[in-house]
């Protein structure tokens, strides 16, 4: 069974083949990145364009390198939300040209659920139940994961995402974008206690978050210094505010597997490839017996293998999506 991705919903082109169930056997991906960082973010108008020039050969590329042709492909997976509208709509369109000329069922795939199965492709012994930490550009969730197509948030961001904040802060001390690798790299020279940043944990029993507090406490100290002519420690920023997100992602994951009981930790989305946030949350899954798990550094970020494994036990599990299937930006999980 041969499940084809297709992923369009931000500033990444990608065009995904997966054999039954959890075997990536292409996972193609375009990224925009070079031009939009011009700009110093996404630029949706651009990211529409460039998608459309990049599908079709990323579709005829997927065929070739896996010797696969369009006949052999049993299902097609597209994002269907949430992201960018145009963004979306090119996979949207591509994938419906596709389904209807080959006769292929489609399916419209949610993109968040998406980066949680992204985590069944780098360990194939993960399966629910289990807590999820989703942590992406645009998304901060804690979800419960009580079976492969039954999702329950228990926690999201009430303000700025986990990532978004990341690429804020590392626009403000020039790092450019996307912040959030730069920032990683940078904190290892830095000193993750030269700056008390809050830590905002919100109601005692809240499993929500909020990052955008942080950030003016980081815009606030860099006003502050460059007011008064001192010079910034870049590195001893970025180390400082990383340890503040790490800190309240860590401490709330730890609370619900505490809560719930549940043995297992999968965290994804793009800060998921975050050095620091790995290492802290294996340590603290290590003294508590659970096991943690993370999806391999090319699968945190957008990609259609993810939407193919998604799309795949939503197909499995009976459902489909007709050739009026829609897009969705604001999609929740
Ligand atoms: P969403 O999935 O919520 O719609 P998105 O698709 O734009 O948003 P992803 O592709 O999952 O988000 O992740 C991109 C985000 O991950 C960016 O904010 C980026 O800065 C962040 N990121 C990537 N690598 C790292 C890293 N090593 N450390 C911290 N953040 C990172
Ligand atoms: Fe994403």
């Amino acid at each position: 069974f041969y499940t084809m991705g297709i992923e369009t919903s931000c500033d990444d082109s990608s065009v995904a083949i997966l054999k039954n169930d959890r075997e990536v056997l292409c996972n193609l991906i375009s990224s925009q990145i070079d031009i939009h960082k011009i700009f110093g973010g996404v630029v949706p108008e651009i990211a529409s364009r460039k998608h459309l020039e990049a599908i079709n050969p990323l579709i005829e590329k997927a065929l070739m390198d896996t010797g696969l042709s369009y006949d052999d492909i049993d299902l097609i997976s597209v994002t269907k939300g949430p992201g960018l509208i145009g963004s979306l709509l090119v996979g949207i369109s591509a994938a419906k040209a596709l389904s209807l000329s080959t006769n292929t069922p489609m399916i419209g795939t949610n993109h968040m659920q998406g980066h949680i199965c992204a985590n069944y492709l780098s360990n194939k012994k993960l399966k629910p139940p289990f807590i999820s930490l989703v942590v992406s550009g645009g998304h901060t969730y804690l979800v419960r994961v009580d079976d492969y197509t039954d999702y329950e948030i228990i926690g999201q961001t009430r303000d700025d995402a986990a990532g978004e904040s990341y690429d804020k802060v590392a626009r403000a001390i020039g790092l450019g974008y996307p912040g959030g690798p730069k920032i990683d790299k940078l904190s290892k020279e830095g000193d993750k206690e030269a700056i008390d940043f809050p830590r905002v944990m919100l109601e005692k029993d809240s499993y929500d978050f909020s990052f955008s507090g942080l950030k003016t406490s980081v815009l606030n100290y860099l006003n502050q210094k460059s007011q008064k002519n001192e010079e910034i420690n870049k590195a001893d920023v970025a180390a400082s505010f990383q340890e503040a997100v790490v800190d309240v992602l860590v401490a709330k994951s730890m609370r619900l597997l505490d809560e719930t009981g549940l043995k297992t930790l999968a965290v994804s989305g793009g800060v998921a490839a975050n050095s620091r946030l790995k290492e802290r949350l294996k340590e603290e899954c290590d003294k508590r017996d659970i096991r943690f798990y993370n999806p391999d550094i090319i699968l945190c970020t957008d990609n259609a293998a993810m939407i193919a494994m998604a799309g795949y036990l939503n197909y499995k599990a009976g459902e489909r999506s007709d050739s009026y299937l829609k897009v969705y930006p604001n999609l929740g999980l």
